[in-house]
């Protein structure tokens, strides 16, 4: 527990609001804007959901009244979607509410696979109402997602792209690396070429050059986009495209339930998988 704590405090600006205020404040001194989230996933029962749903109302107003530059994601299964879909998207209406009356912005992460298409139903009802206040996300490692993309441009959804952060089976993800980055290549050309100011979510060095170059060659200008990144990985390349001008959000998560999404963390590279396994042997 206690390697997951240290590597947790690399990936989370803190447990607190009042924590994870003073990292977002820095950030966005060194030009950074930011999107945060309040760690949460798998709620099942009402009393967690609301909670979060009101924590998500008073995050909306503590950053409109400290003027910080961020939005705010979330996941549904914070908000009760393993309870019920119509009271999921109830609440999630209540948070657009209040980022509308704030001028600000809710963007759904996505989770695994069996609420992908769940996620995408309740993202539209409320796209249709707020347009402007809500995005979603794609992730480049599921076969559909071409077709998702294709539709997003169609209606001009706010997209976030990234690779897919969950265990996800070869009959409905790309098994090899190299499909997931090639479909990653390819729906970010689309994005940036059709789609409404895109959100290129990877710290993958390649695949931003391939960005970089492709908005370059069809004259996107570095307002129509923006590079995504977390909190904690690469802040030498976050850093980087920062003094190139470009556009770079970080995704800050704070709160006590950060195990899930350390796991997440340390699963998605091998130095960080050797470094608990190095630490429980050595005990
Ligand atoms: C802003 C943002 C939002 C996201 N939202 C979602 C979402 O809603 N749903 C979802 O499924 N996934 C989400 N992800 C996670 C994403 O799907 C990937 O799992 C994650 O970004 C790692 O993939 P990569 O694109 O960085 O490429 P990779 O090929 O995995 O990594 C490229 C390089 O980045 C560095 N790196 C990557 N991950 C780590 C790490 N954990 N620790 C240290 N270094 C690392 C390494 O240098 C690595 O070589 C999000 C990612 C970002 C950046």
């Amino acid at each position: 527990m206690n390697i997951l704590l240290y590597l947790a405090k690399r990936f989370i600006a803190g447990e607190t609001f009042e924590q994870a205020k003073e990292v977002v404040k820095r950030l966005n001194d060194r030009g950074f804007l930011v999107t945060i989230d309040i760690l949460g996933e798998s709620v099942t029962n009402k009393e967690q959901a609301e909670k979060a749903r009101d924590s998500y109302i008073e995050l909306l107003k503590n950053i409109n009244t400290l003027g910080l530059n961020s939005n705010v994601s979330l996941k549904l299964t914070q908000m009760g979607l393993d309870i019920d879909d119509s009271y999921c998207h109830e609440n999630v209406i209540k948070i657009i509410k209040t980022a509308v009356e704030y001028k600000n912005f809710v963007r759904i992460d996505m989770e695994g696979s069996r609420y992908t298409q769940r996620t995408i139903d309740i993202f539209k009802e409320v796209h249709r109402v707020y347009p402007q206040n809500i995005g979603m996300v794609i992730q480049s490692y599921l076969y559909r997602s071409k077709k998702d993309a294709e539709h997003a441009i169609e209606n001009q959804h706010y997209i976030r792209l990234c690779k897919g952060a969950y265990k996800e089976l070869p009959d409905i993800a790309f098994p090899d690396k190299k499909d997931v980055n090639k479909n990653f290549e390819e729906m970010t050309k689309e994005l940036l070429l059709k789609g409404n100011y895109p959100a290129i979510a990877t710290h993958d060095e390649k695949l931003i050059d391939i960005a970089k170059n492709f908005a370059i060659e069809n004259g996107i200008s570095k307002d129509k986009f923006e590079f995504q990144m977390l909190y904690g990985i690469r802040r030498d390349l976050q850093e980087r495209l920062i003094t190139e001008g470009y556009r770079v959000r970080i995704y800050v998560p704070y709160g006590t339930y950060w195990i899930p999404y350390t796991i997440r963390r340390i699963r998605e590279r091998k130095e960080n998988l050797w470094f608990v396994l190095r630490n429980i042997f050595r005990r």
